[in-house]
């Protein structure tokens, strides 16, 4: 190992038997540092569908890539076939046919450039993770080869052999490696590493002493040789500023074996039983599945560029934990794969749950065992995407699983699987079963129905709807949930009381605060049963009672859903229901009006069915219709009261209007990771009009971070039968706008407003990002500018800006800017005697803030139209009162969930 160039340079030789009945005339090798070479890899496509873009965007010397191979097959040169689709894989071409039973040399030099650390591999400044790192043999079983690409989700199916590996590094590197090692000096040091470490009680917090005991002598390098056999992979760690524990473990055979944990000064504390958490797996392992077969038993602690463990014969790494507690169930987890993954060594790209499922089964109840943990979170997000019809079946590979299933299927619904497995053969005789199993099965790559056919041997009764279960989607029968539950803050652990012991129904009542600017502060109360999983019939009432209108306000909110077996996935249908002030007038005594409005919507919503569940496509398409009645303020000047009185006095009145709304979209979002975009269609109908738009919105992501957002819009006003006059002023508030619309315009009462009909102060500067979405206002002018009752179409653009340029990044909180700018035109704009040019522009700095809840915008630059609207009305502190705000209370962070999990 070169640790400044970060590269390998190593020869290998292998026995390779044929033990097989069949001749073989080629092998599949595994070049898996090839995974890393380039963005075309079966590796670095999944990382982008998974959601992951950095290995895309970093840099080429962050990448990896094996070369200077020369396969020889019994000393002669042999040749290499590549594979049509995957550079992570090579076709060796025996110069002669291997018959059964026989065996061959072969041999190769090879060259890695390590990658930095992005999957399970590679380096992290000078820490180093060398896995999968030689070239490896795919295998050969009785349904053929099975050569697979390297990948981030998905593990490995590989030979066993018995390996003698001799790892040259620089004098200064603490090795872990797989297997026994076998130079005295070395087991020397490592153990006096150990005692030195304990001797200088850095144990103790108070010491003071340097973070790491130095090697004495470390200039040079040391060849360090490492044996083990029957195994399946070698892995190896080096790093210089390793503490090692070492103490022995007494199985209870009697057998005793080596335990050794390295970790580093930072981790010290967390690491600290370290030792005893391997000890506690071992022995726990050994008792349920059987006993542990090798004479060492390793930990490592990896770079925090690695996230959570991996398992490799006789090893595990796993990154930095927060807790205690965390290192040792992760810690059980990895070590418990020495069984499954290590020991049975099934394929765990085609059957991940024979691995991960069945170790998870151990790990939980190990977990519940020793800290009474449940993974209740994991079970619920099983239960949301089982509910939702997004879940996958339990047998499936593990490249073809959701990344969110993989975790919450291939793991946790495999665990619920097996419980029930041992529940229905019964506690004693599932253990007995699990030995036959693993002391049949070790070291033979047993597949699923060499366990289905150990369990029907041995149980008594027959276990097909068990093993059906495999197979299918949704519940499994001890998953299902009886029973109602009432949540309210005074209930002890509220939230921990649920998610251990969910039932099938939930009542939540909760205090709640609203506030708007007439309404005031609301203090009120929410009433639902909005809960994962979602029931079929969910609703939302929140009454609150208005300080500033004194009156009841409130919204509601009822739906059901079903899942009818077709193109259709999920039909909800719904009601919702508002009722706020919007508006005040104060007449000359003081005495207040409020205006209030009340809307009821019901509508239907079908989201189409996913045609892969690692589609990040969402289409749905939604009919709403609004009833709305609002008040309004009539003026009159009335004589009749004051009968003989000279003066006349105003007089107002509240007067209701009733209107209607109807509303189809058409909605289809890819939230895939690079360059993810949404289409809205949109039609709205009402009383004289008819009102068809396009949005479009498309982000091209920054190679650092962030990236550019731009949105389209475009919408076409038209009148039913014709225009008149009176049509014209009655549709006014629905008519397309490139200013920044404001609350009147939101005539569905949709976006929340503090200050829904406000022409002075800051609570006038709210807009929404609507049509035209410019940030600029012209609110007081009675026709605004870009206001058109024919098309209009605009793009608005919207820039994240690097950290390094953006002033406000040196705050303690780190504020975000974004540059906007955005350009439109509307009809008016290309007529003859139009007052304004054909395109109108405005630009300048976005802060949004609250993960871009609340939006600052302050524009600098824009057309003469609005220079000349803020000179006129405007007269000082021109650039403060030009500011807009949006509050979008759909945000980013809820969009994310939403689209996951459909709540
Ligand atoms: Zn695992």
């Amino acid at each position: 190992m070169n640790d400044k160039e970060k590269t390998l340079d190593g020869f290998e030789e292998l026995t390779y038997i044929n033990h097989s009945p069949d001749t073989l005339t080629y092998i599949w090798f595994h070049l898996w540092p090839n995974a890393y070479k380039n963005d075309r890899t079966a590796l670095s496509d999944q990382l982008l569908e998974n959601g992951n873009t950095k290995f895309y965007f970093e840099d080429k010397e962050q990448r990896g890539y094996i070369n200077r191979l020369n396969f020889k097959v019994n000393g002669s040169t042999a040749t290499i076939e590549e594979h049509p689709k995957y550079i992570d894989m090579v076709k060796l071409v025996l110069p002669a046919p291997l018959l059964p039973s026989q065996q061959i040399l072969i041999s190769t030099p090879f060259h890695v450039k390590l990658p930095f650390n992005f999957s399970r591999g590679g380096y992290d400044n000078q820490t180093f993770q060398l896995t999968q790192w030689y070239p490896k043999p795919a295998v050969y079983d009785a349904a053929g080869w099975h050569p697979m690409p390297y990948l981030d989700q998905g593990e490995f199916y590989s030979e066993f052999g018995s390996f003698d590996v001799r790892i040259t590094v620089p004098k200064a590197y603490i090795v872990a490696a797989t297997g026994e090692l076998q130079n005295r000096d070395e087991i020397r040091l490592l153990r006096s590493r150990s005692r030195k470490y304990i001797a200088d009680s850095l144990y103790n917090d108070t010491a003071t002493s340097s973070a790491t005991p130095p090697i004495s002598n470390n200039t040079g390098t040391k060849t360090l040789e490492y044996k083990q056999s029957n195994i399946h992979d070698f892995a190896w760690f080096a790093n210089k500023g390793f503490i090692v524990n070492y103490d022995t473990c007494k199985l209870s055979s009697g057998k005793i074996i080596d335990v050794y944990t390295y970790f580093t000064w930072i981790q010290k504390n967390i690491w600290k039983k370290s030792v005893q958490y391997c000890k506690d797996a071992i022995r726990f392992y050994s008792t349920e599945v059987g006993e542990y077969p090798y004479p060492i038993v390793s930990a490592v602690q990896g770079p925090e560029s690695f996230g959570g463990g991996m398992e490799y014969p006789t090893i595990t790494v796993i990154s930095p934990a927060a807790l205690a507690k965390d290192l040792d169930v992760t810690l059980t987890h990895e070590i418990g794969h020495n069984w499954f993954y290590g020991l049975l060594g099934s394929n765990e790209r085609e059957h991940p749950w024979m691995d991960e499922g069945m170790n998870s089964f151990y790990e939980y109840k190990y977990a519940y065992k020793k800290y009474g943990d449940k993974n209740g979170e994991l079970e619920l997000l099983f239960d949301t995407k089982a509910k939702r019809r997004t879940d996958q079946p339990i047998e499936t590979p593990a490249q073809q699983f959701s990344p969110i299933n993989y975790e919450v299927v291939a793991y946790h619904k495999t665990v619920k699987w097996m419980q029930l497995l041992q529940q229905t053969v019964g506690k004693p005789s599932f253990q007995q079963t699990m030995h036959q199993y693993f002391e049949q099965w070790k070291f033979k790559h047993p597949q699923p129905r060499d366990f289905e056919t150990v369990f029907s041997q041995s149980a008594p009764i027959k276990l097909d709807t068990v093993f059906n279960y495999l197979h299918t989607t949704g519940f499994l029968p001890n998953q299902q949930r009886h029973g109602w539950k009432i949540l309210t803050p005074f209930t002890p652990k509220v939230l921990k009381s649920y998610i251990d012991n969910p039932s099938k129904n939930l009542l939540i009542a909760t205090p709640l605060l609203g506030a708007n600017g007439y309404d005031k502060l609301m203090p009120g109360v929410i009433v639902t049963n909005y809960k994962l999983p979602p029931s079929d019939f969910q609703f939302l009432l929140t009454p609150m009672n208005a300080t500033g209108s004194k009156r009841l306000t409130g919204l509601g909110k009822l739906n059901y859903t079903f899942y009818p077996a077709s193109f259709i996935r999920m039909t909800t249908l719904f009601v919702n229901a508002a009722t706020f002030s919007m508006d005040q007038y104060t007449d000359t005594t003081g005495a207040s009006t409020f205006l209030q409005f009340k809307k009821i919507v019901p509508g239907v919503r079908f989201t189409f069915k996913e045609k892969d569940p690692r589609s990040t496509v969402k289409q749905f398409i939604q009919w709403k219709t609004y009833f709305i009645k609002e008040q309004s303020l009539h003026f009159a000047t009335d004589t009749s009261i004051r009968g003989l009185d000279t003066t006349l006095t105003p007089y107002h009145s509240l007067q209701n209007n009733n209107r209607w709304l109807n509303q189809l979209q058409w909605v289809y979002d890819n939230d895939r990771a690079l360059y993810p975009f949404n289409i809205t269609l949109q039609i709205e109908e009402a009383k004289d009009f008819v009102r068809p738009a396009f949005t479009a919105n498309y982000f091209f992501n920054y190679a650092e971070e962030g990236g550019l957002s731009v949105r389209f819009f475009a919408g076409k006003f038209i009148y039913t039968n014709g225009k008149t006059i009176k049509k014209q002023l009655d549709t006014d508030r629905y008519q397309l706008s490139l200013s920044g619309p404001k609350g009147y315009e939101d005539y569905t009462y949709s976006d929340y407003f503090i200050g829904r009909n406000e022409y002075n102060g800051w609570l006038s500067q709210q807009m929404m990002v609507r049509d035209g979405a410019f940030k600029v206002r012209t609110d007081l002018l009675s026709s605004q500018v870009g206001k058109t009752d024919n098309w209009l179409m605009a793009a608005n653009f919207n820039t994240t800006l690097p950290d390094k340029i953006n002033p406000l990044s040196l705050l303690p909180l780190k504020i975000p800017v974004h540059l906007f700018a955005d350009i439109g035109t509307y009809a008016e704009a290309w007529q003859a005697n139009a007052e304004t040019d054909h395109f109108l522009f405005d630009a300048g700095l976005h802060i949004p803030l609250l993960s871009e809840t609340i939006n600052l915008y302050i524009p600098v630059f824009y057309s003469k139209v609005y220079s000349n609207y803020y000179k006129s009305t405007i007269p000082k502190n021109r650039l403060l009162r030009a500011i807009s705000f949006s509050i979008n209370l759909n945000n980013k962070f809820f969009k994310k969930a939403n689209n996951e999990l459909e709540f």
